[in-house]
């Protein structure tokens, strides 16, 4: 079976955002489970937990596939340690919001070294290289630090490849590898695949033969018991381009093919499968067009 939803919004409250779930026939969803560009968030009363747990019993929609997103400002491979520690504090803090709620789940993204090299510089390559290895090992200290601290939960910490725009990490299969080799509890790890991320880091997804290449691409360096999400993007950004500009299904350069091969193979039954389009207002279009690709 496939769950599909959208990232939707929680504004006036988390308790909102099953409800805008509801609205768009959403199977699963993804949140902010505080203002993402804000570092502290006020700590959630009885009052909003149980409106939070009531609204999502009305959905129907099960904390299984209920993936959400921590805040853009946290950076856990950061160079800067005043901003490394803020940003492992409010992590810790996301991952406690979550197992508040009852959620499973906790998308990132891995972080940026922030490390700049003159394109002319003749070690270019070796220095960018070893700015990602150091803080490739970073993000896994921060993570295993995040598990020990919530020891008492069983929230997942899925990890998302990106496109690897600017000094973010996670635009190769490669570095979701080396950040979940360094994790001591590997029950406690996962992976989101982003298409739209995945595409403009340079894996192809446009025919059937690319799409299964790159997919078992992502099998052999990471493995797929390791996904625990995806977020279904067209992109505006080219493929290998390293820019991240979502676009509406079938729009962008990606185009519905892919979107279908996502939609019947099994690899992708029972995890969330999210929408991060840029056009809320047809996302139930989306969600329906998806479900009618299921041969
Ligand atoms: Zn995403
Ligand atoms: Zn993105």
């Amino acid at each position: 079976m496939k769950f599909v939803g959208a990232h939707v919004s929680a504004s006036g409250g988390v308790f909102n955002a099953p409800l805008n779930a509801m609205k768009i026939g959403a199977k699963a969803f993804a949140l902010f489970t505080k203002n993402q560009r804000q570092w502290v968030a006020k700590p959630f009363s009885k009052e909003i937990i149980d409106k939070f747990k009531k609204n999502l019993e009305k959905s129907e929609i099960s904390p299984k596939y209920i993936l959400p997103h921590d805040s853009y400002l946290i950076n856990l491979g950061s160079p800067d340690i005043e901003k490394l520690k803020k940003s492992r504090d409010a992590f810790i803090d996301e991952i406690k919001r979550c197992e508040e709620l009852g959620l499973e789940l906790l998308n990132f993204h891995p972080g940026s070294h922030l490390v700049k090299v003159g394109k002319r510089d003749p070690e270019y390559h070796n220095k960018i290289m070893e700015a990602e290895l150091k803080a490739l090992d970073l993000i896994a200290l921060s993570l295993n630090m995040a598990i020990d601290a919530t020891k008492d939960t069983r929230v997942k910490l899925v990890i998302e490849n990106t496109a690897g725009q600017g000094t973010n990490l996670g635009y190769r299969f490669e570095h979701l590898a080396h950040i979940i080799d360094n994790i001591e509890d590997k029950s406690r790890v996962g992976v989101c695949l982003d298409t739209c991320h995945t595409f403009s880091a340079g894996y192809d997804l446009r025919t059937k033969e690319a799409y299964e290449e790159s997919m078992s691409e992502f099998d052999r360096v990471v493995g797929f018991k390791y996904l625990s999400g995806m977020h279904i993007n067209d992109s505006k950004a080219k493929l290998g381009s390293r820019v991240d500009r979502h676009h509406s299904l079938g729009q962008g350069e990606i185009g519905w093919d892919t979107f279908r091969f996502i939609m019947n193979d099994k690899r992708m039954d029972n995890i969330p499968l999210i929408l991060e389009t840029i056009d809320s207002s047809i996302w139930d279009r989306e969600i329906r067009e998806l479900y009618n690709l299921v041969d």
